[in-house]
């Protein structure tokens, strides 16, 4: 499996050490740009798992993270925020040597990621339990928020860093040791990150990283009796078969899946904003965004002004290589991925949906050897096509038309999705009204895309279980201890009843 030896080779994190893969093997990771090997990365197992997990249990049971308090705890996720900002141009280079997204994008990620470490850096000495007025007599009663324990943070290749962050940042300042398994395909910035929470002074086996395949390393951690939670973010199927296997050693789960996000343009909408909401929602990282959105409705009556406005923009994507600041649409981060879009390029046409831009691989000169399929534009879809129902995970535009307000929303509400909806309106009675109505985790009205570490992101229906980023991510990490403290004289005869 390996080829070139002079590629650099990335060890994984165990214990407070960087540490060979028990099977001695190293797999290769790509370059989407090229289409080439640009390093090795250690190829985990089920024994490999186990130190890990064993790593992180002795740290949350014994030692000095357990020891440290709530403030301390805080002030380290500060200090690796700090760190994070320091390296933020490196550790975007490397993410994007490894998923081909922009330097644009992944730079403006990465100077924003230490956030997630300074809000819940900053909420870890604020989780507070609650004295209860308890109606006993003689009898005081509170409640303690503890860590559940060991995490296992499994996540996707599209945005390594921010998506291993969700996990992290709360996890940590809930007091939990971690486990992070980065996708098989970009594992290195991962392990990048680890140097810095060696820096900050994290004790050892707080943060470990396992790398490998998601069945050979992924699923012995899970299964793993020591591990309390999952959280996880990944395909619908992926996350179902964790969620299986979780279920099995009764674990806590979190899942943050697929979606097939409905983009709705009302004909009272400002189109000129509305068609860069549609562009930035489906082109943006090439399209492979969980919350992209791939439904574009169109009301009927501005359907074909907006088309036009919308295709001559969409012609306009500069493509070519991701480190370039001046490109606009990169390359699919994987082979198979790559592969796969072109398979439901090639199942709308059969379904007789119009491609009216792109539609195939981009064989433009700046596109070299690299991955890169042309944006991609379908109208005349409808919602009962698999085009329309199937996540494709990139830059393919699906067009539905609509006639009224009940109609878009039944349209919008008629996936097995509900991660995302857009609203593009200058009603604010419409956008209220609609939003309360879609069956989505995040709705933007007049804008797309945007997440902060401060607000709630998840999915309704299949595109997840529980919520990340905002003051409740806490709790998902937290159990609730209720404490009974008698205060009474004597403990009563326990043959008379009270
Ligand atoms: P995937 O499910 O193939 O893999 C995700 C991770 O799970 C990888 O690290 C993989 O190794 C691991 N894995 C696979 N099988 C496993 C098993 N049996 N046990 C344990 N771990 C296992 O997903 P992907 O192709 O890497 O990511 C793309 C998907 O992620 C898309 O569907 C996208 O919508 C979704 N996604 C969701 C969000 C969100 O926040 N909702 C964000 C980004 C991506």
């Amino acid at each position: 499996m390996v080829g070139g030896q002079d590629l650099p080779k990335y060890r994984m994190y165990i214990d407070g050490d960087w540490a060979e893969p028990s099977s001695g093997e190293y797999f290769e990771s790509f370059n989407p740009y090229t289409g080439k090997p640009w390093s090795l990365v250690a190829r985990g197992g089920k024994a490999d798992a186990e130190r890990a997990v064993e790593a992180a249990y002795a740290a949350f049971t014994s030692g000095a993270w357990p020891r440290l308090t709530a403030s301390q705890r805080g002030a380290l996720l500060r200090k690796l925020g700090d760190l994070i900002a320091r390296d933020a141009q490196r550790l975007a280079e490397i993410e994007v040597r490894d998923n081909g997204k922009l330097i644009a994008e992944m730079g403006a990620q990465l100077r924003y990621l230490p956030n997630w470490y300074y809000y819940f850096g900053g909420l870890a000495d604020k989780i507070e339990g609650s004295v209860i007025p308890i109606d006993k007599p003689a009898t005081f009663n509170f409640t303690r928020h503890e860590p559940v324990g060991v995490v296992v943070a499994i996540s996707a290749w599209n945005s390594p860093l921010l998506l291993a962050s969700w996990k992290m940042a709360p996890a940590l300042a809930a007091g939990c040791t971690v486990i992070v398994k980065p996708s098989e395909y970009t594992s290195a910035s991962m392990l990048e990150l680890c140097k810095l929470v060696e820096e900050a002074g994290f004790p050892k086996g707080v943060v470990n990283v396992v790398t490998g395949f998601g069945p050979e390393v992924g699923e012995p951690l899970v299964q793993h009796p020591k591990v309390a939670k999952v959280a996880f973010t990944g395909s619908e199927m992926g996350g179902q078969r964790v969620y299986e296997t979780a279920a099995k050693g009764l674990k806590r789960v979190t899942l943050e899946l697929g979606g097939k996000s409905p983009n709705i343009v009302f004909d009272d909408a400002n189109l000129d904003d509305a068609v860069k909401g549609a562009i930035s929602g489906i082109f943006a990282a090439t399209g492979q965004t969980c919350i992209a959105g791939s439904r574009l409705l169109l009301q009927e009556s501005v359907h074909n002004q907006f088309m036009d406005k919308l295709v001559a923009f969409a012609e306009t994507a500069r493509m070519g290589n991701p480190l370039d600041p001046e490109t606009q649409v990169g390359p699919v981060t994987t082979r198979p991925q790559y592969d796969k879009i072109l398979r439901y390029i090639d199942i709308a046409k059969g379904e007789g949906a119009q491609c009216v831009l792109g539609g195939g691989p981009a064989k433009r000169k700046e596109c070299g050897d690299g991955w890169f399929v042309e944006p991609t534009i379908f109208t005349g879809v409808t919602n009962d096509m698999r085009i329309a129902r199937e996540e494709v995970f990139g830059p393919v535009l699906s067009v539905i038309r609509f006639r009224d307000d009940d109609e878009a929303v039944r349209i919008a509400n008629d996936s097995p999705y509900g991660l995302a909806a857009g609203i593009w309106t200058q009603s604010i009675k419409r956008a209220l009204k609609v939003s309360e109505k879609l069956q989505a985790g995040s709705v933007w009205v007049n804008t797309y895309r945007a997440v902060s570490y401060m607000s709630p992101f998840g999915g309704y229906k299949r595109s997840g279980l529980g919520r990340e980023n905002g003051q409740d991510a806490i709790y998902e990490y937290l159990q609730t201890k209720s404490v009974w403290i008698s205060t009474a004289d004597e403990v009563p005869n326990p043959f008379v009843m009270r």
